[in-house]
C-alpha cells in the first residue's frame, strides 16, 4: 500500500531544474548516444576548468570516485587513512573497500566541525598513508594546517567535496587542495543529476589511472571506437564499471552553469538564518567566521550547502523535529557519527570522539535552496525557536 508523500511547505532540499535540463535530456535523446560520449567529455572539461583543475574524471556517484581516489594512490591492505566520524558513511566505507583502515578524527569545535589538524596530528601512525578531509555544509576545512601536516609526514590528501562543489579558499577551489577531489551530484546537492560525481585532479597520471579504473582498466573505450580512433583494446589493470551516462552530465552541465548564482543564493538565505537566530537558544556553526557583509570576506567562498543549526543542551530534539513536521517543515540530521554505527563498533570497538557527538546529538538540519524567501527563512527561524519553547513546557 503505496503512502502519501508528506507536503512539506518547507523541503529540506528543492531542486533547481527546469526547461533547460529537459531540452538537455531531449536532445541526448535525440542524438542516440546514451552513455559517455561528448556530453560527458563537455562536462568534465567545464567542470575542470569551473574548479581551475587540469583534469576531471566523472563517475556513477561520489563513494565511487572516493573509492577509485584511494585505489589510485595505491592505499590497500595494512594502510591507514585518517577521515572525520562526522560526515556521510561514504567517506568511510570507501576507504573499507581498499581493505585500508579507516581512523576517525575530531572536528575542531562546535562552530567549526571541520577536520581538526590536532587531532589528526594524533591518530598519525606509520601504517597512515592518507586524509579525507571533508568541507561539512560546504565550508572550507583548514587547508593549509592539513596539507603542511601531510607534507611533513608524506601523505596524500583526499579532499570529500560533496558538500562544496564552486566553494573555495584563499582563491583555490575546494577539490584543488589534495591529490584528488571527489564531487557528489546526488539528488539534494547542490549541482544535481540525480546519482553522479567526479574526481579533480591535477596530475596527469593520477587521471590516467582514474580514467582506466572508471572503465574495466581498458586502454580504449566504446567511444573511441564509435569515432574510428581504436579497434580494439588491452586490460590493463582490475577496473570497475563506474561510468556516468550523457544524459546525466547534460543534466549536469546545465547545473554547472547556475552553480555559482546559486552557491551565493544559499549564502544569502544563510546570512538570514544567522540573524534571525542571533539572540536566541538557537546556535549557528560557521557563523562568527562570516559577521558583516559576505563582501568583507573575498578570500572564503563557502558552498552553503545545508544549514546547520545547534538546540540548546538538554533539548528534546524528536520533539522539536515533530513540532517543525506538524508546521510542514522538514529537518534532518548531518550527522549521526561514523564510529557510533553498529558495523563500525563491531569492527573497531567503543571510540570516544567527545566533540563530534556532542555536536551530533545537537544537530539540526534546516531548509535551504534557492527557491527559498528571506520571509520564509525568517517564518521557518521562528517556528524553531517557538518549538524549543513548547518542548521545553511540555517537559517541565
Ligand atoms: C553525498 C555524500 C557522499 C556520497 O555521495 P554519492 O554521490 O551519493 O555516492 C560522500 N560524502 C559526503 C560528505 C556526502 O554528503
Amino acid at each position: 500500500m503505496a503512502t502519501e508523500p508528506i507536503q512539506w511547505r518547507y523541503p529540506l532540499a528543492d531542486l533547481d531544474l527546469g526547461e533547460p535540463e529537459q531540452q538537455a535530456v531531449a536532445a541526448v535523446l535525440q542524438s542516440k548516444w546514451l552513455t559517455m560520449g561528448a556530453q560527458t567529455q563537455a562536462f568534465e572539461a567545464e567542470f575542470a576548468s569551473a574548479h581551475g583543475a587540469k583534469y576531471a574524471v566523472a563517475v556513477g556517484n561520489c563513494t565511487q570516485a572516493l573509492h577509485m581516489a584511494l585505489l589510485a594512490l595505491g592505499i590497500g591492505p595494512g594502510d591507514e587513512v585518517i577521515v572525520p566520524s562526522l560526515s556521510f558513511v561514504a567517506t568511510a566505507n570507501a576507504v573499507l573497500y581498499t581493505g585500508a583502515t579507516v581512523r576517525f578524527a575530531e572536528v575542531i569545535g562546535l562552530h567549526t566541525p571541520t577536520l581538526d589538524p590536532e587531532s589528526v596530528l594524533g591518530k598519525i601512525n606509520k601504517h597512515t598513508r592518507a586524509i579525507i578531509p571533508m568541507h561539512y555544509a560546504g565550508y572550507p576545512c583548514q587547508m593549509q594546517p592539513l596539507v603542511d601536516l601531510a607534507a611533513r609526514h608524506k601523505l596524500a590528501i583526499i579532499e570529500d567535496v560533496a558538500h562544496a562543489p564552486g566553494a573555495s579558499l584563499n582563491g583555490r577551489a575546494l577539490g584543488t587542495y589534495g591529490s584528488i577531489g571527489a564531487f557528489s551530484f546526488f539528488s539534494n546537492k547542490n549541482l544535481s543529476t540525480g546519482e553522479g560525481g567526479m574526481l579533480l585532479t591535477d596530475s596527469e597520471a593520477l587521471d590516467a589511472r582514474l580514467r582506466l579504473l572508471r572503465s574495466h582498466g581498458m586502454t580504449t573505450l566504446t567511444w573511441d571506437r564509435h569515432k574510428g580512433h581504436a579497434n580494439t583494446y588491452d586490460v590493463v589493470a582490475l577496473g570497475y564499471n563506474n561510468r556516468i551516462d550523457e544524459i546525466r552530465s547534460a543534466i549536469g552541465r546545465v547545473q554547472l552553469a547556475k552553480l555559482a548564482a546559486n552557491n551565493q543564493r544559499r549564502l544569502q538565505l544563510t546570512r538570514r538564518y544567522w540573524q534571525a537566530f542571533a539572540g536566541s537558544p538557537i546556535e549557528t556553526p560557521f557563523s562568527d567566521g562570516y559577521s558583516g557583509d559576505p563582501t568583507d570576506h573575498p578570500m572564503l567562498k563557502p558552498a552553503g550547502h545545508i544549514l546547520p543549526v545547534l538546540l540548546p543542551k538538554g533539548a528534546n530534539r524528536a520533539n522539536v523535529m515533530a513540532a517543525l513536521r506538524q508546521a510542514g517543515i522538514q529537518t534532518s540530521i548531518h550527522y549521526p557519527p561514523i564510529h557510533s554505527f553498529t558495523a563500525y563498533r563491531q569492527r573497531y570497538g567503543e571510540q570516544s570522539l567527545p566533540i563530534t557527538e556532542e555536536y551530533a546529538a545537537r544537530e539540526l538540519t534546516l531548509p535551504l535552496y534557492p527557491a527559498l524567501g528571506e520571509d520564509d527563512v525568517d517564518i521557518i527561524a521562528k517556528a524553531v525557536i517557538s518549538a524549543i519553547g513548547e518542548t521545553k513546557e511540555k517537559e517541565q
